[in-house]
């Protein structure tokens, strides 16, 4: 089983369109994200290949390029925000791939939302008449666990400023999944600013911890690097990885001055 950032960046990415910065201009590849996302790739208890995909950034279709992944078993979407959701649109590729509609897992907030920026999808009558996604939506509540191709996936409940967002945590109680991994429970948990009630036992005795780190300065609806480290301390996985980062991060510069067990993800990178 592994887990691979398709994208590690902010809403703009990084670089940033029309930026000179340090960051922006970096050699560094790692200094380079698209927006975030990650697939879980695992063989479930039947012996077939799975990949869940965690949001669907805007550059999907650059990512499934890069990382040349052709499948796409199970989408999970942690809230609405244009960088997490646009790049639903490129689903239809893999609709073709895999031969059928593919289900998209979130609340009923989103669910609302994406019929809204997507009704050519999800409010049409009928068979679609152009190439489009083909998309099965399945509600899903936070702290209610379901299974999903032999893994037990918990929805955490996350603040996101003031908007109520998902967070997902991963088990395979049974070890039917990840046979010899130590990446499980994984639990993942982008654009969060703080913790409501009902995160922190859904959190406790993660393996892997996935955390939003937004920069260095406040922000009302991302956690800073110090609020991350924190995060990360009370959570108390043995490896932290952080997601979400703006081009005040340098990837070398930061990852120097990170406490142990916490890494700055960077595009590509796999988590075993
Ligand atoms: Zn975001
Ligand atoms: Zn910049
Ligand atoms: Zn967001």
């Amino acid at each position: 089983m592994q887990l691979r950032f398709l994208g590690t960046g902010t809403s703009a990415g990084v670089p940033v369109i029309g930026c000179g910065c340090r960051v922006c201009t970096s050699t560094d590849p790692r200094d380079h994200r698209t927006r975030t996302s990650a697939i879980l790739e695992f063989t479930d208890p039947d012996g077939h290949p799975r990949v869940i995909l965690i949001d669907a950034s805007p550059d999907l279709r650059q990512q499934a390029l890069r990382e040349r992944f052709e499948r796409i078993d199970a989408i999970l979407i942690t809230h609405d925000h244009a960088d997490h959701i646009f790049g639903l649109d490129e689903v239809r590729r893999f609709n073709v791939l895999m031969g059928s509609s593919i289900p998209v897992y979130t609340d009923d907030a989103t669910h609302a939302s994406l019929r809204r920026v997507f009704p050519y999808i999800l409010d049409r009558v009928g068979p679609a008449r152009s190439f489009v996604s083909d998309l099965t939506p399945i509600t899903v509540e936070p702290l209610t666990p379901f299974g999903l191709f032999g893994l037990t996936v918990t929805p955490i409940p996350l603040l996101h400023g003031r908007q109520p967002i998902l967070g997902y945590r991963f088990d395979d109680p049974d070890r039917r999944c990840d046979r010899d991994g130590s990446l499980l429970p994984l639990s993942y948990c982008t654009d969060v600013s703080s913790f409501p009630e009902g995160s922190e036992g859904a959190l406790a005795g993660s393996g892997t911890l996935v955390l939003d780190c937004l920069r260095r300065r406040p922000h009302p609806t991302h956690l800073t690097v110090d609020q991350a480290t924190e995060a990360a301390a009370w959570v108390g996985a043995s490896r932290t990885f952080l997601v979400h980062m703006t081009h005040d991060l340098g990837h070398a510069e930061t990852q120097a001055g990170l406490a142990g067990g916490i890494a700055l993800a960077y595009d590509g990178q796999i988590v075993t």
